[in-house]
């Protein structure tokens, strides 16, 4: 240890101390809760994010045609038969008009 400079002292604190803050903010992050987020003065529903992903397209803006259950199944066939171009067209999210995304509705009051 006799040969480690202050230098190399101090870098390895705030590496150290880097690391904590990384920790703590992934933890703290994953404890917020809703009501939490609210007490804090953040958004309810999206967390000052402002926008809240589809749940029809999961935020990618676009769907498969044919639904949501159908589409595995006609996938499966077609890699079974080895045909390499499956009919199964990207359609756009009608609910999100493709964006992917909503507004949040408690943001945009504001
Ligand atoms: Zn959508
Ligand atoms: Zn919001």
């Amino acid at each position: 240890m006799d040969n480690i400079t202050a230098s190399e002292v101090a870098g390895f604190g705030v590496g150290a101390v880097l690391l904590c803050a990384t920790v703590a903010a992934t933890k703290v992050d994953a404890f917020f809760s809703s009501s939490q987020r609210s007490s804090l003065g953040m958004c309810k529903r999206c967390g000052n994010l402002r926008r809240l992903a589809c749940s029809t397209c999961k935020g990618t803006g676009s769907i498969r045609e044919g639904g949501i259950l159908g589409i595995k199944l006609v996938e499966d066939l077609f890699e079974t038969i080895g045909n390499s171009e499956p009919k199964v067209k990207q359609i756009a999210c009608v609910k999100c008009q493709a964006k992917g995304y909503f507004s949040c509705p408690n943001c945009s009051e504001l």
